[in-house]
Parts: structure tokens; sequence; C-alpha cells
């Protein structure tokens, strides 16, 4: 016993000490065994071997993939599939919020930047191509662009807005996808989408904060199931995943925009897509809580905690949305 009791066994959920119950055992070793403390049924071996190991995709693994491969794996089955996802990384593995600092940042600040950067060089691209007949050739000294220069230029626009030449100022001329046009440079359209962008990731984290409040304040988390704080957090900083397609939605025009002017016309309407969003994201958000209390921290009354963690984080979150953003967008 001596190598497990240097490895300090406790309770995965509460961090309960249960060195005293591995003491008891003379001639065998029970296979489960239950926390005295909040009643959690576990195996053993999760408890005792310190080799246990989170999958190897997923971002708080240190011998896992690339950190970056990591980030979007972990966001992109966070997203589609949380039941699933939620049976692969367990209370058992240890929460590193060294890597989950990094994530929480890549997601709110490293794909909005992307997503800024993509609308903005999708809107760039389409203006050239629209104003490509006219004085764009005269203006450039070539002609239209082809389909390799207009991918290089949207990939140039996106990585680099403030380095890219405006457009050409039009007196009267064809209007784009944000009014008519003229002189625009790529910076513009990126500060376009900023405040769009911007909010729904101030949005984000405020939900992140105020649900984990409240899965906090619920008796059965901290009273019944004495749930560690690193737990709460680790779901509420995974689940940013969920307002990825909110933080994504300000491309889809733009996008559309562009393939309207290579011909290619899209099967859906964008606007129809968007309204989609807002109803897609509280659902996203409860699926996310209920999985992440059933299946991760296992707990009972999975439905009713997170209807009421996704309700009072979202009425928090719109709170902070009339009261403190809205203004400044003004
Ligand atoms: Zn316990």
């Amino acid at each position: 016993m001596t190598d497990q009791t240097a490895h300090a066994p406790a309770c995965p959920r509460c961090g309960y000490d249960v060195r005293g119950e591995v003491a008891t055992w003379t001639d065998r070793c029970p296979l489960d065994g239950r926390c005295n403390e909040c009643g959690l049924d576990f195996r053993w071996q999760h408890v005792l071997d310190p080799r246990i190991q989170a999958p190897r995709w997923y971002v708080e693994q240190r011998k896992g993939r690339p950190v970056p491969v990591q980030i979007v794996a972990t966001a992109w089955f966070a997203l589609v599939r949380p039941w699933w996802f939620w049976r692969q990384v367990r209370l058992e593995h240890r929460v590193d919020l060294r890597r989950l600092g990094p994530y929480a940042f890549v997601l709110l600040i490293g794909f909005g930047y992307a997503a800024i950067g993509i609308a903005a060089a999708c809107s760039f691209t389409a203006l050239k191509v629209m104003y490509s007949g006219n004085f764009y050739t005269t203006y450039y000294g070539y002609g239209p662009s082809d389909g390799w220069e207009t991918l290089i230029s949207a990939l140039f626009v996106a990585a680099a807005p403030f380095l890219t030449r405006s457009l050409p100022q039009a007196a009267s001329g064809p209007t784009g996808p944000l009014g008519p046009m003229g002189g625009s440079a790529p910076w513009d359209f990126a500060a376009t989408y900023l405040p769009q962008v911007g909010t729904i990731a101030i949005l984000a984290a405020v939900f992140a904060v105020s649900s984990s409040l409240t899965f906090l304040a619920l008796p059965v988390t901290r009273r019944r199931c004495k749930v560690r704080m690193v737990h709460v957090v680790r779901v509420a900083t995974i689940g940013l995943a969920c307002w990825l397609p909110a933080l994504l939605a300000p491309v889809l025009d733009p996008a559309a925009h562009l393939l309207k002017e290579f011909g290619l016309l899209l099967p859906v309407r964008i606007d129809g897509v968007l309204r989609l969003v807002p109803i897609l994201l509280p659902v996203l958000l409860v699926i996310w809580w209920w999985s992440a209390t059933r299946s991760y921290l296992r707990m009972p009354h999975a439905w009713a905690v997170a209807l009421s963690v996704a309700a009072v984080g979202i009425l928090c979150t719109l709170s902070i949305a009339a009261y403190a953003i809205a203004p400044l967008l003004r």
C-alpha cells in the first residue's frame, strides 16, 4: 500500500481523503467504493491508479497531441457530442488550470479574431470582384482577379487587414455588402465586425462566470455533492465552445456575398440561419450543463440543475448586454 498512500487517494468529486478507508483493508481490496463525504460511487482502480489519463485529444492532457489540435478537438467534441465528451473526460482526470486558461483565450480571442479577419476578407474580396469590371482595373493596372489571386488576397486581408491597400474611391457605384462602398480599407471592414464578435466574446465570458456561480449556489452542488470548485471551472471553461456558432456567425453574411459574386448561390437563406443562432445557443447551453451534471459530476436531478444554471446564467448575461454593452454600441 505504500505507493498508493504516497499518491494520497481522494474522492474525485469532493476531494475527501479516502486513505482511512484504504487502511481498513486487511486481506483483500474491493473493486467499488463510495465516498463517505459526498456519496459518490467510484471504482477504486480509478482513484488509486495515478497513471489514469484523459484522452490524448483533450486540451488538459499534457502527453497528447499538439496544443492547437487539442484546443480545436476539445471545442469540437464539446460542441457536437457533449454527452460523449463527458464520458471520455472524467472526474478522476486531474484539472489543469494552466491549460484551461489558454483554451479560453484561444476560443474567445483567437476564434474571434479569425471570425473578424475572415468576414473582412470576404467583404473586401467581394467588393474587389464587384469593381473588377470598371475602375478597379484602371486603379490597380490589371484585369479582373482570377481565383488564386482572389484567394491570396482574401488570406492576406484576414492575416493583416491593416497592411492591405484601400479600395479606390467610388463617386457612385455598386452597393457593397455594408452599404455604398468606396475607398474602404480592409481594416474598416474589420472594425465593422469587431463590435459584433467582441460583444459575443464578452457575453460568453459573463455566462461562464454567472453560470458557475449559480451552479455553486445550488444546495445539491455544495451541501449534498460537495463538488470541488475546479470541476465547475472546468465545465464552464470548456463550455465556452457552445458560443462558437454565435462567435463565427458574422462570417456567414459576407461569405455568402463573396460566393454570390462568383455566381454560387447558397441553398439556404443566411438571415434565416442567423435567426437560428439565438434559439440554438440556449439549447446548447442547457444540454452542456445537463450532460456535465449527469455524466461528469454524476449528480442527481441533472435536468433541473441544467435548466436553473442556464436560466440564471442567460438572465445575467442579458442584463449585462442590456445595461453595460448596448450603450457602448450606440
Ligand atoms: Zn466525495
